[in-house]
């Protein structure tokens, strides 16, 4: 672990350890989340998880054991300090614990509410060895977050705070000019440290709002809107521009960013491009991809029940996969009135991608889980539109070479199920600008960097998040974005020392 500003030898540290046993400790039963009740949910876009109270946090603190070796740390991406911010709850010194976290992490309210971290941190606390709970380290990481967040709106002392961090953060303003294509969690992550060490940076953005897939694509009810803008409004305090509507390769060019002066460039414009099945019927009307559809609902005002084209009551929608893209789209269904929402997915639940607190909030709110099915046609009704899709029942085979256990077809297992909607959420590719100089590229559209700086093939370009290593997380795009700054603000440092600049 990288040296931190809070280590385990430190005084208070082993004065904490000693005010309760290990006993004691590991008796203390994990704090429940509160959630909104699954019957009132489902009418409206609220956030499930409602956060944890001071003293739900604190308790829960208490049952890390500050362990010498910390397998939590090992098991998260970017190696965030766990032990270090959560005994800085245990002891209430809440800003402390933000610093902690920041060190590794500059989104912790919005990795605090989508990590998988039942897959990552939790996956290695060392309770699992003694056949309990996992200390619940994201629950901690989105309260240190939304508590800070909150007491800074309390005393309406925001722009001292960020004024305070830019300051005490950002290095000489440099004259240099740095562009940053998408304004996703990789390119905010990004624009966040080149700003901190004086960089001029401008995001250009394709949409109309800013924040990537956590905007367009996680729904409300997993991640409030007002939490990503709330991060973005302070990165805009660290001096970065923001240009919406700029889709580069369309309205503005590699040659014009050239022309306007940008010495270096980070790409982070994720894999929104759809991925099809090729199945017959797919292109008809009442077919859509997972993208176009949460782009609708999410971006649209389509909350505002009523008043718009996207109301779906009434109607049966199914939803074909089984990542956290197809849970968010069935979920988002059943708020959006549907009177049926199906997961259709070609493996058993326990192969699912998804998030496991995700399907667990699906289940609870009525969503209908049909497993080891695979749509093999969509059928049309006299007018023309989607009326039913056909699903071949399979079994699971040997393991592929993801690990999990391939589907197979059972032969003549075929039945039709009326449908009006359908929504194709099985994965998304990278999808590169167009008119920047020829970069190495994989067949499927990733753009090949060098893995430790980021570095792409062409001078001065470097690339990061979904772009690079297609759909991922969002902590793995912010990892990428924190390293190609590290390493593109070095290139520029050396060229400066050597007067190249
Ligand atoms: C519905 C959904 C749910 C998800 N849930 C989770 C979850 O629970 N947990 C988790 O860890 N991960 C989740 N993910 C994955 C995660 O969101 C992504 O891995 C992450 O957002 C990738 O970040 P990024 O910055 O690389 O790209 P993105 O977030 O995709 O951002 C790319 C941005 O670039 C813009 N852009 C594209 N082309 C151009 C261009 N030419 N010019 C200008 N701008 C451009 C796009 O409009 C977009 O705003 C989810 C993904 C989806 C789609
Ligand atoms: S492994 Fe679990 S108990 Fe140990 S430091 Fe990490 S969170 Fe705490």
């Amino acid at each position: 672990m990288a040296e931190s500003i809070t280590n385990r030898n430190e005084k208070w540290r082993e004065e904490l350890r000693q005010l309760h046993s290990t006993k004691q400790r590991t008796s203390l039963p994990r704090v429940k989340m509160p959630e909104v009740d699954p019957g009132y949910r489902v009418t409206c876009v609220d956030e499930v998880n409602q956060g944890l109270s001071v003293e739900q946090a604190v308790l829960e603190s208490r049952r890390c054991l500050d362990c010498p070796d910390p397998g939590c740390v090992k098991g998260c991406p970017v190696a965030n300090n766990i032990p270090g911010f959560i005994k800085n709850i245990e002891r209430r010194n809440f800003s402390e614990a933000l610093k902690v976290i920041n060190e590794t992490s500059v989104l912790p309210a919005v990795c605090g509410r989508v990590c998988p971290q039942e897959k990552q941190c939790e996956a290695s606390c060392i309770y699992n060895k003694m056949k309990k709970q996992p200390v619940a380290i994201g629950h901690l990481e989105r309260f240190v977050a939304d508590f800070i967040r909150e007491s800074e709106r309390q005393q309406q002392n925001d722009d001292k705070t960020v004024r305070d961090d830019a300051a005490s953060q950002s290095a000489l303003p440099l004259s240099i000019k740095i562009a940053v294509i998408g304004s996703g969690p990789s390119g905010l992550a990004f624009a966040g440290d080149m700003a901190k060490r004086g960089y001029k940076v401008t995001v250009f953005e394709a949409l109309h709002t800013f924040g990537g897939v956590l905007k367009y694509g996680i729904p409300e009810f997993c991640l409030p809107n007002e939490i990503v803008d709330y991060e973005i409004e302070r990165l805009k305090k660290l001096g970065i521009e923001f240009v919406k509507d700029s889709f580069v390769g369309k309205t503005i060019s590699y040659q014009e960013l050239q022309a306007l002066g940008f010495k270096g460039i980070y790409i982070a414009t994720g894999a929104g491009k759809p991925r099809f099945m090729c199945v017959p019927g797919e292109n008809l009307p009442g077919v859509m991809t997972a993208n176009e559809y949460l782009i609708r609902l999410n971006l649209l005002d389509s909350q505002a029940y009523g008043k718009n084209s996207t109301s779906l009551a009434g109607k049966r929608v199914a939803v074909i996969g089984g990542g956290n893209t197809a849970i968010d789209a069935v979920r988002f269904a059943l708020r959006m009135g549907a009177e049926k929402a199906m997961i259709v997915y070609r493996r058993s639940e326990a192969e699912m991608p998804a998030r496991s607190e995700e399907i667990r909030h699906a289940r609870e709110e009525g969503v209908e889980f049909m497993t080891l099915s695979n749509p093999v046609e969509y059928i049309s009704d006299d007018s023309g539109f989607l009326k039913a899709m056909r699903l071949q029942k399979m079994e699971l085979g040997e393991p592929d070479a993801s690990g999990r256990r391939s589907p197979v077809a059972i032969p003549g297992a075929v039945e039709e199920i009326p449908v009006d909607l359908v929504v194709v959420s099985v994965g998304s590719l990278p999808n590169p600008p167009t008119s920047l100089p020829d970069l190495e590229m994989t067949r499927q559209g990733e753009i090949v960097v060098d893995n430790s700086s980021m570095k792409s093939s062409s001078p001065a370009i470097y690339a990061g998040g979904d772009i690079v290593r297609g759909p991922a997380t969002v902590i793995l795009a912010m990892g990428d974005g924190r390293r190609a700054a590290n390493a593109m603000a070095e290139a520029f440092e050396r060229r400066l020392q050597s007067l190249e600049l």
